[in-house]
């Protein structure tokens, strides 16, 4: 009911914005319809002859730079990434949208759309008709299993994402014969994936299972119960993280012991780290530290076999799709930071992990009847101190300073009080009533709220709610990734950018780690390994990331997602 309200809302919104100024004023995307229709690729196509994978792997590696590849390039082993880039076709993928979150890159990964498109604009937003901030996957219709109470913060489905995405258009190209099953230990990475068809399941913190949420199913299917009866969570308690290789090959990233690293959930700053959660025995806080260790990329791929294995994955005579989001390497990302020796190594571990899961697959199902992708959802911000004692302007941006700035200056021009409703970065969001209340113009107190905000330190600028409705912002590479990834609905009254090598948010109310969520390169650009049936090795330059999900689409002769605005990447062998 709450969708239905909401798109009433954003279309009157937009269909105001347009009569008001003539004609749209909405920048094309940069990669636009009409180039991909001149373009010499192959078009998609639902009647491409040929056989089809019977298995697609998708192995989005949460937080994973493109240029980690090149840094862990000497140390990688033989049959993992440089496997699948010897025998595939690789990129460096760009995400055009601002919001380089969890959320949005894993919304766009397999749908080929932008946020202002598919509503994952944010992980997190304010909600005008609850008035509060929720999660963006937060879903008040359904509760997750296992749980006594689904908050407003928590990770529920897909009902927040609108379109399709890949393993929709197989769903639907198969008389819903084709399964999707995505899964990951945090929500949000798994339910984006999943797309609306597919059953999606992410861990429970307090009890280290399995679960999912009603959206999807009353109950846990027998193989997810009997999987989550052999404790595999518990299996890792009390073991200890140590580099996987001698010290020496560290020798690229930070010294162990780098100042402003977080070491938290008991894991400290050096190695080796002692996954417990600083418990006696397995409860919340040492799953949360299970999750933060290369451990929990194992717990996810223990999963994943028996997913392959309960719903019979690439064994029915249809193509299925296998999703797998590996949120570890975020998690130890943003407490350690990208250039730390816990990401280095946690990225050669991966890499081993991702290696030795394919292997066992390629004993299930036929290597040439499956196609992996190995991706990310966005990349990694250095972290600030560090940068900032080499010499570079960067930095950690308050939210108290946020708020008290634009709180000062709405008051001293307009009176009244409380004037924030909520920070959710990029937005600020503003008390609508009370703008309302006073017959004020909200454009003009949008301006004035983002001045204020724009002299504090980071901030590079900031557009106004007004402009992006009306399409009113530069045709720069920022004004197009802040366009794109503007969804009325949910998005706040002004949008603040920052300067390179700063942010703000949930992470930079911390004194240490990192973080990522703008459209700079280090945030925006991931590696892109395909290999398998149908796909033609070669280097492929850079790509955009909206490009993925269209070519999946051709290589699996099933339609477009609905919001995809990318062309189909070459890369597809033509005598299938
Ligand atoms: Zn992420």
């Amino acid at each position: 009911m709450n969708t239905v309200k909401i798109l009433t809302g954003s279309s009157l919104l937009f269909g105001a914005a347009v009569a008001g100024c003539g004609e749209p004023q909405v920048p094309p995307p940069r990669v636009p319809v009409a180039q991909a229709i001149r373009s010499s690729a192959p078009r998609p196509t639902s009647f491409l002859p040929g056989p089809r994978p019977k298995l697609v792997v998708v192995i989005a590696i949460d937080q994973f730079r493109a240029d980690f590849l090149t840094r862990l390039d000497p140390y990688l082993s033989e049959g993992g990434l440089k496997q699948l880039r010897r025998e595939g076709a690789s990129f460096t993928g760009h995400y055009g949208h601002y919001a380089t979150y969890t959320g949005p890159g894993h919304a766009l990964l397999l749908s080929g759309s932008y946020p202002y498109i598919n509503g994952i604009s944010t992980n997190k937003f304010f909600n005008q008709a609850s008035q509060r901030s929720e999660a963006m996957v937060f879903d008040a219709n359904a509760k997750i299993l296992g749980l006594e109470k689904t908050d407003p913060d928590m990770d529920v489905s897909p009902r927040n994402f609108l379109g399709s995405t890949v393993g929709d258009e197989l769903s639907l190209a198969s008389g819903g014969q084709s399964k999707t099953i995505a899964l990951a230990t945090k929500g949000r990475g798994a339910i984006l994936m999943g797309g609306r068809l597919g059953k999606t399941y992410w861990m429970n913190d307090d009890t280290g299972e399995m679960t999912t949420s009603t959206y999807y199913q009353r109950a846990l299917p027998a193989w997810v119960t009997a999987w989550n009866a052999t404790k595999v969570a518990d299996s890792y308690f009390g073991k200890t993280w140590d580099r996987l290789l001698p010290a020496a090959a560290y020798a690229t990233s930070m010294a162990d012991e780098a100042p402003f690293e977080g070491g938290s959930k008991g894991l400290g700053k050096t190695f080796p780290h002692t996954v417990n959660g600083k418990l006696t025995a397995p409860g919340p806080a040492y799953y949360e530290a299970l999750t933060m260790s290369p451990f929990g990329n194992d717990y996810e791929l223990a999963f994943a076999r028996a997913a392959v294995e309960g719903e019979q994955l690439g064994a029915r005579g249809v193509t299925d799709l296998l999703a797998i989001s590996l949120s570890a390497p975020d998690l130890a990302g943003h407490d350690f930071g990208p250039f730390s020796q816990e990401a280095q190594d946690i990225g050669l571990r991966t890499d081993r992990q991702i290696g030795e899961f394919l292997s066992w697959l390629y004993g299930k199902v036929d290597k040439r009847e499956v196609l992996v992708v190995v991706s990310a959802d966005h990349g990694a911000t250095p972290v600030p101190e560090q940068m900032a004692a080499k010499g570079f302007s960067a930095g950690r941006i308050k939210k108290k300073t946020i708020g008290d700035a634009v709180e000062a200056a709405l008051v001293e021009k307009f009176g009244g009080e409380r004037w924030v409703s909520a920070l959710e970065d990029p937005h600020i969001f503003l008390n609508r009533k009370l703008i309302a209340e006073k017959k004020l113009d909200p454009a003009e107190v949008q301006r004035v709220a983002g001045e204020a905000a724009a002299g504090i330190e980071g901030f590079g600028g900031f557009f106004t709610r007004t402009q992006l409705l009306r399409g009113e912002v530069p045709d720069t590479e920022m004004g197009r990734a802040l366009q794109r990834t503007y969804y009325a609905p949910r998005g706040g009254d002004v949008v603040m950018w920052m300067l390179p090598f700063y942010f703000w948010g949930k992470y930079a109310e911390k004194d240490a780690g990192s973080t990522h969520g703008t459209s700079y390169r280090y945030d925006a650009e991931v590696p892109v390994l395909i290999s398998g049936a149908g796909v033609k090795p070669g280097r492929y330059g850079t790509r955009e990331m909206i490009d993925l999900a269209p070519t999946l689409s051709y290589l699996l002769g099933v339609a477009t997602p609905a919001g995809s605005e990318g062309a189909v990447i070459p890369l597809v062998r033509e005598e299938q």
